[in-house]
């Protein structure tokens, strides 16, 4: 059946590869953006369409819409971009979601909030399950982002177990693919921009700590599978388990692309987590979701979006 479905953030990396799927399936979406690190180039294939609208708005005011369902994806998520204005980051988590989940109760709409394998900050256990309450500093630089989707996460059970809104709450771990922005900050645009302009690849630190990547469209295919079952409201982690070094990532990004650039090491970033994995057996098994794209078929998808778009 199809239904109204509202996305904040919408015109960003992720959003606008959810819009474009919901859209496929049917849905009336509404885009609800301010593009401070998203754009209309994101979502302008989909302004063909009637059932698509674009809603210039700030999540951190509140706002009047009818929905059916509403996917809250309104936040920076490059480091780079969340700590240029840490406070601007703390209310669209928090006045975003308080915005959100108003919206949702007042007009009964389920209602998913994305967030993040962040949410663990730097974690003691390997890898990390849904029951592990996490290792953030409160005060460093990344608390913004970390403890801001924290309290959103607490927001969403708050107005669930009071109001009864229904909710679903998914944790993200580091995604990739086409329509990232080349000035994104994140460590695969990152090394894919520099291995294709022939620059420097810049490894933080020894190039040591882990992170696991999930591409878009198995997230996106995640996503959407999680929001329209009935069984859980989560948390629920969402990502691909396959675990790798940052000099690992770099090696395949320069190997994928037949580049000639070099590493180069600089200073690790203060509270940079050391390992991330995610455990997805909650996954497997309430949503039978798991990752299909290796990293090396993800990557080779990038690198030549990247290659068109630099050209
Ligand atoms: P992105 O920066 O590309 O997209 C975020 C979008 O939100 C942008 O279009 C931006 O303009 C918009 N936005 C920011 N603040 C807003 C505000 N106050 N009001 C309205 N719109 C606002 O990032 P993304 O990678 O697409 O991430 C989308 C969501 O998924 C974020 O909430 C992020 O925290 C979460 N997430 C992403 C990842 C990942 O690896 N991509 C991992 C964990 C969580
Ligand atoms: N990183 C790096 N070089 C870069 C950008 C990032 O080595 O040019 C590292 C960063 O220090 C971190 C990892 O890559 O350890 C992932 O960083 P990203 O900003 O993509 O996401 P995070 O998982 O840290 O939020």
């Amino acid at each position: 059946m199809s239904k109204r479905i509202l996305v904040t953030g919408g015109a960003g990396f992720l959003g606008s590869h959810l819009c474009e799927r919901l859209l496929s399936k049917g849905h009336e979406v509404m885009c609800l953006d301010n593009f401070f690190t998203g754009s209309k180039e994101n979502v302008l294939p989909l302004m063909k369409s009637p059932y698509f609208e674009v809603i210039r708005h700030d999540v951190m005011v509140p706002i009047h819409l009818e929905a059916d369902e509403v996917y809250n994806l309104a936040c920076p998520a490059s480091p780079v971009h969340y700590q240029k204005d840490p406070v601007e980051t703390i209310k669209t988590c928090v006045h975003g979601s308080i915005n959100m989940l108003g919206l949702a109760r007042r007009t009964g709409a389920r209602i998913l909030q994305t967030s993040t394998s962040e949410v663990y900050g730097d974690p003691k256990i390997q890898p990390q399950t849904e029951d592990y309450w996490g290792n953030v500093n409160p005060l460093g630089i990344r608390s913004c982002y970390d403890e801001g989707k924290r309290c959103a996460e607490s927001l969403f059970f708050s107005y669930h177990r009071q109001y009864a809104t229904d909710i679903r709450v998914i944790r993200i771990f580091n995604t990739y693919g086409p329509r990232m922005h080349p000035n994104d900050g994140r460590v695969v645009s990152n090394f894919i921009v520099q291995a294709l302009r022939g620059e420097d690849v810049t490894i933080y630190g020894e190039g040591q700590q882990t992170r696991s990547f999930c591409y878009v469209d198995d997230l996106i295919t995640g996503m959407i599978a999680f929001m329209e079952q009935n069984v859980t409201t989560g948390p629920v982690n969402i990502g691909n388990p396959g675990e790798f070094t940052m000099l690992e990532l770099a090696e395949a990004v320069i190997r994928l692309s037949g580049s000639k650039s070099k590493l180069i090491f600089q200073p690790l970033p203060p509270d940079d987590p050391k390992q991330r994995c995610p455990d997805i057996s909650k996954a497997k098994a309430l949503l039978g979701w798991e990752p299909k794209v290796s990293l090396e078929d993800g990557l080779k998808e990038t690198i030549a979006y990247f290659r068109k778009r630099l050209a």
